[in-house]
């Protein structure tokens, strides 16, 4: 077997030793990685060479042989026992976080992804589905939330799946660039990306349909393709997320309006709780911070104290 010349190509799936990458024209390859080729995830954009076998090709598929990879300008990381945290996904562009009325809408668990999100360098987009199923006070509610998130500047819609509402408001945004869909279990995800995109049939979720190169596991990343030409990443690990790797610095990252304050409060190692002089708490009392974005942080800080404290006994 011979190489071809290099080419650019996008990491749409990955499994074992292989990859399956897109080439320039469109077109799915299966590829081995070079040893010298770190971790490779769904998004890499990689350097990559064809195999050309003379006179017996093996099975009329085309191979091919990736030979490194491309700096990634973002990444989806999770915690993992061994390493610390392992990458799940790179080069993505947008999350939408997605909530809904049923498991109930929880500006907590909310909060959390946009921390992960804001750690990864990127806008959160706010969607909450199953809206038809609120009642005028539940609505009233969540519509008063999402006010709140909005003036920090990120974008929020409300959407039924079921009734087929909203969901076409999405469609300009996920043009031209690699999203994600990031939520609670039962909110809806799979429910949307089958609306979104016909056939990606998620369930069954499998690359087959998609790159035509045969059955992978069904906890793979893969890449899927909306009908009006963007990306979307998918798979179990990239949906649900936890956050107990990242540090208190990270998490205050994550409330943005506390961050111009901080350097307000009367002493440096303010916690920004119960301290004298914290001008976080501050607002919060004036009702320029409303309470639950506190509450949320004190309880979210919390709660990764105690996971920190109990790594050790963590599988
Ligand atoms: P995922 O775990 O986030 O992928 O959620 P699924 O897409 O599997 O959906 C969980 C359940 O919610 C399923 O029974 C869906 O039929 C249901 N569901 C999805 N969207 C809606 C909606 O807009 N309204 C209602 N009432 N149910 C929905
Ligand atoms: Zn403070």
């Amino acid at each position: 077997a011979q190489l071809g010349s290099e080419q650019h190509g996008l990491v749409i799936s990955r499994y074992g030793q292989h990859a399956d990458i897109e080439d320039e024209q469109g077109n799915a390859v299966r590829c081995d990685l070079r040893r010298t080729v770190g971790s490779l995830v769904c998004g890499d954009k990689v350097l990559w060479r064809e195999v050309r076998y003379d006179g017996q090709s093996n099975d009329g598929k085309r191979r091919g042989v990736v030979e490194a990879v491309q700096e990634r300008h973002s990444q989806l990381t999770r915690p993992d026992y061994y390493d610390g945290v392992k990458v799940v996904a790179s080069n993505i562009d947008q999350v939408f976080v997605v909530s809904s009325v049923l498991p109930d809408f929880s500006d907590q668990i909310l909060d959390r992804y946009i921390i992960a999100t804001e750690d990864m360098g990127l806008t959160p987009t706010l969607v909450v589905n199953k809206i038809e199923l609120a009642d005028d006070a539940v609505r009233q509610h969540i519509d008063q939330r999402l006010a709140y998130y909005q003036s920090l500047g990120y974008p929020t819609l409300t959407i039924s799946c079921k009734q087929q509402m909203g969901t076409d408001d999405l469609l300009p945004k996920l043009n031209d660039n690699i999203s994600i869909f990031v939520g609670q279990s039962g909110v809806g995800k799979s429910s949307l990306i089958n609306q979104l995109i016909p056939g990606a049939n998620i369930d069954v979720g499998d690359v087959s349909e998609n790159s035509g190169l045969g059955q992978h596991t069904t906890t793979a990343s893969r890449m899927l393709t909306f009908p009006a030409g963007g990306r979307l990443i998918d798979s179990p690990g990239v949906r649900e997320f936890g956050l107990w790797h990242l540090t208190p610095e990270q998490i205050l990252n994550g409330y943005i309006e506390f961050l111009p304050l901080i350097s307000q409060c009367k002493f440096r190692d303010c916690k920004h709780q119960n301290d004298p002089g914290c001008a976080v708490r501050a607002a919060v009392e004036a009702g320029d911070i409303p309470q639950f974005r506190f509450d949320n942080y004190h309880k979210i800080m919390q709660s990764m104290e105690e996971n920190r404290s109990n790594r050790t006994f963590v599988r």
